[in-house]
């Protein structure tokens, strides 16, 4: 292992782990072959990149694009000439894609160099002990001493704070220059507003989706057609990169952090990593708290086989483990390579695949019609649980991958939650295997199954099809968050005719779930205040829980924004008159619907649909607001992201009483507005004090309100 650390470092590629069999292998080419598949890898990782970090849409699974990444380090190895200062080898993250307003960082955000077996972690202590002039092992090195972090599979972020208040947040970027994703963060309950010492720092952390909500939010979108996110990271990503804030607030995204950068002017004091933790914990930051320190190498090893199982059972996604130097004299006088710092590294598990049998297929008739092949498969454990059926989402799809009843096939768990079935195994054939087909009659309600042209699903078409029926009560009695209404109950509710219209779930008495099969009168006591108690719910809920076609809790929220303006408070049901407002302006006006705020053709359609004369919507709302279901109405939205100044541009000149300009401008991003450096038609306020000169001037030319400080203080008071 000495040999291939010491192959890169003669090359200058000391921190990144290079495998001496690629090595070799790479060795052996002639010189044009090599350029050319380093041409060939580049164009790969690129495109991986893009895909990735700008799309949130990987084209590869993360266990190909190491192996990719493996041989460019190798083949760079071997052919030094090769490596250039673009190579993906020697920079972080990609591009930015320019939607959001850039945020240079104060220390450049590194990437991590990986290791994939415990010989790739002594290799690395190894290196580490070289560095710092201690003893190779198996001599002691007391002290060196390694902490070890669950590797959180997330977006990494940079959090700004100013005398102890949050101020700027932004994304990795390409580690120099990140995306201000300011507003979005402040929506995350895990982003303290406020520290609790006055201290100015960055605090660096992974933003991430628990895995419960990536497999909402992935059920949501199947639902209406969208492209699926691959894992929580990339939801995550996709959630945190959004324009509109309220759409990344509907998202319960989280935090850890596990960095802190002092500020000169307000020093922590901080010697170690182990410290940090506990002191970013302290000033109100979540911080892991699966994390060991004290440990040498075989300690850092048995905390990665602690590890290996228990992860899963976690309600966040980890894909390694991150083992960092303790002590930060001795991670300075490491330093770092290209991209990496020398004193860390991120230890990855392998993918877990397993084998199955695929013993049948069968569709399932879903709430809007659709059916979905799903496979039945032989229960094996994977990824911490076990697995006995997986989406095959489409035809097109269980064609694409060819699958068959009968079939040896790979088995994984997308984003550690989903079960996936990667391929069959073909060589395992016998012959016996069955090519599936759509059944040509819905299996519920044997009408026909309809495909439309050109389109992808297959569907039944009977719009009282029980399947369809039950699905869509039992979407709504969900969405509500009846507890207790499962399946079984739901059944016998609408085969007796009990539940006709959503709104007779409110009506059912605790007699009525009395008479229902193997239902105590204490059962039924239960299931009857649990009814009760979601009587009064959030607008957006409500409308989320009807179950429209393709509108998902997105669309609500802005529907529940624009109808908590538009009706006025008065005598009778606020409901029943929102649903008046929803159904003539489905009938007269359907335009209005597109005018609103991420709702586009094909969502005004679907909701003037849902809510027109004879659509499944007409009259639903009315029927819940005569059962007695009543709305909360959402907040409004300034006050719920922003703050005062939400989209202002404030420029700040002359001295202002009571403020350093660092701190009026740090209090100008606190409420929501961005400090801009020139006046110009564009500029909301001037906030000028003694010594203001041009600015001043050019603000009364262009009738720019002008304040003072105390008019400046006032309009930031707004907030509290
Ligand atoms: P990385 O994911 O291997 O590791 C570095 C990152 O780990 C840090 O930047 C930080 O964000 C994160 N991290 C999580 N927990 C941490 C902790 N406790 N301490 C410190 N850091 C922690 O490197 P990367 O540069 O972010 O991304 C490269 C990786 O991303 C690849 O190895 C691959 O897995 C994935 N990727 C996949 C594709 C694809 O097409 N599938 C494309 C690009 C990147």
């Amino acid at each position: 292992m000495t040999d291939v650390a010491n192959a890169g470092e003669a090359l200058g590629l000391d921190g990144l782990p290079v495998d001496p069999a690629l090595i070799a292998e790479a060795a052996a080419l002639p010189e044009d072959d090599a350029a050319a598949r380093h041409a060939n890898l580049v164009a790969q990782i690129e495109a991986a990149n893009k895909a990735y970090y700008e799309s949130d849409a990987p084209i590869l699974t993360d266990a190909e694009y190491d192996q990719h990444f493996r041989r460019l380090v190798a083949l760079e190895a071997a052919f030094p000439a090769l490596v250039t200062p673009d190579s993906p080898t020697q920079r972080v993250g990609a591009q930015l894609a320019g939607t959001f307003d850039e945020v240079r960082h104060r220390r450049m955000m590194l990437s991590l160099s990986n290791a994939f077996s415990h010989d790739e972690l002594r290799a690395f202590d190894g290196r580490v002990r070289k560095g710092l002039g201690l003893p190779a092992a198996p001599e002691p090195a007391p002290e060196l001493r390694y902490v070890a972090e669950l590797k959180i599979d997330g977006l990494a972020i940079s959090l700004r704070y100013e005398r102890g208040r949050f101020v700027q947040g932004a994304t990795r970027g390409d580690g120099t220059t990140g995306e201000d994703v300011t507003a979005n963060l402040r929506t995350i309950g895990t982003v303290p507003a406020r520290l609790s010492e006055a201290v100015s720092l960055d605090a660096r952390g992974e933003v991430y989706m628990p895995k419960g909500e990536f497999a909402r939010i992935n059920a949501e979108r199947e639902e209406q057609g969208l492209p699926l996110y691959a894992n929580p990271r990339n939801s995550g990503a996709g959630s945190l990169r959004q324009k509109d804030p309220a759409v990344t607030a509907a998202r319960q995204l989280s935090t850890w952090s596990y960095q802190v950068i002092e500020d000169e002017a307000t020093p922590l004091g901080l010697a170690s990593q182990s410290g940090a933790l506990d002191r970013l914990q302290a000033l109100g930051f979540a911080v892991n708290p699966n994390r060991e320190s004290g440990l040498d190498i075989e300690g850092v090893i048995a905390f990665t086989e602690a590890w290996r199982e228990k992860r899963h059972g976690l309600p966040y996604e980890t894909d390694g483990v991150v083992v960092k130097v303790d002590a930060f004299e001795q991670q300075e006088r490491l330093g770092m390579v290209s991209r990496a710092p020398r004193w860390a590294i991120a230890y990855k598990y392998p993918p877990e695949q397993v084998e199955t049998v695929v013993e049948d297929i069968v569709a399932y008739v879903g709430r809007t019609g659709t059916l979905t092949p799903v496979a039945h498969l032989r229960p094996t454990k994977v990824a911490g649980s076990t697995v006995a059926r997986a989406t095959l989402h489409n035809l097109d799809e269980l064609r694409r991958k060819d699958i068959r009843v009968g079939d040896h096939v790979i088995l994984q768990k997308a984003g550690d939650v989903i079960p996936e079935v990667v391929r069959p195994i073909v060589e395992k054939r016998t012959g016996e295997e069955r090519e599936w087909d759509m059944p040509a009659a819905c299996p519920v309600c044997g009408q026909p199954v309809v495909r439309d042209e050109g389109a992808v699903r297959h569907y039944c078409a009977n719009a009282a099809c029980p399947a369809r029926v039950g699905q869509e009560f039992g979407y709504f009695a969900g969405g509500m968050d009846i507890d207790g209404l499962g399946w079984a109950v739901l059944s016998q509710l609408l085969e007796r005719g009990m539940v006709k219209r959503r709104g007779d779930f409110f009506r059912l008495t605790v007699e009525d779930l009395e008479s229902l099969d193997r239902f105590a009168r204490k059962s039924a006591e239960n299931l009857y205040s649990a009814i009760q108690k979601v009587r009064r719910r959030p607008l957006e809920r409500i409308i989320a829980s009807l179950g429209i076609p393709q509108v998902g809790w997105t669309t609500a929220i802005e529907l529940a924004h624009w109808l908590a303006a538009e009706v006025p408070d008065g005598p009778g049901a606020w409901l029943a008159r929102a649903a008046a407002l929803l159904e003539t302006t489905a009938t007269d006006r359907p335009e209005v619907f597109k005018e609103l705020e991420g709702i586009g053709p094909t969502l005004a359609a679907s909701l003037a649909g849902y809510f027109g004369p004879g659509g499944p919507g007409e009259g639903v709302l009315e029927d819940l607001a005569a059962a007695g279901v009543e709305a909360e109405l959402p907040a409004p939205r300034a006050a719920v992201v922003v703050g005062p100044l939400a989209g202002k541009t404030v420029v700040v000149t002359g001295t202002i009483e009571g403020f350093s300009r660092e701190e009026a401008e740090a209090a100008v991003r606190e409420a929501g507005g961005k400090p801009g450096g020139s006046v110009s038609k564009k500029t909301d306020y001037v906030v000028a004090g003694p010594g203001a000169g041009s600015k001043l001037a050019k603000a009364e030319e262009l009738g720019v309100p002008v304040l003072d400080a105390e008019g400046f203080r006032a309009l930031i008071r707004e907030r509290e």
